[in-house]
């Protein structure tokens, strides 16, 4: 059985709810909003990136913040 956190945002273009696996957390089984992602979970938020809305858009995280915050607000950064 798979073991990850879940990081959860919506779509910029169309508000469709998406969600992006990190398995570098403590895996909790936890799904975080994307503005507030503990610092372990953030350093493997693209692992599934890019990560495809069904309008067609597909995101990645655009910043993976280089400070040691507890939590770090993540930025999507659209995939031409
Ligand atoms: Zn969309």
């Amino acid at each position: 059985m798979g073991c990850y956190d879940t990081i959860c945002f919506g779509c910029p273009d169309c508000g469709e709810e998406l969600s992006g696996q990190s398995k570098s957390g403590d895996c909790g089984l936890k799904d975080y909003p994307h503005t507030s992602v503990p610092r372990s979970v953030a350093d493997d938020a693209n692992r599934h990136a890019p990560f495809v809305c069904d309008c067609g858009s597909k995101w990645i995280f655009g910043n993976i913040p280089d400070y040691a915050e507890a939590k770090v607000s993540l930025t999507l950064e659209k995939v031409k």
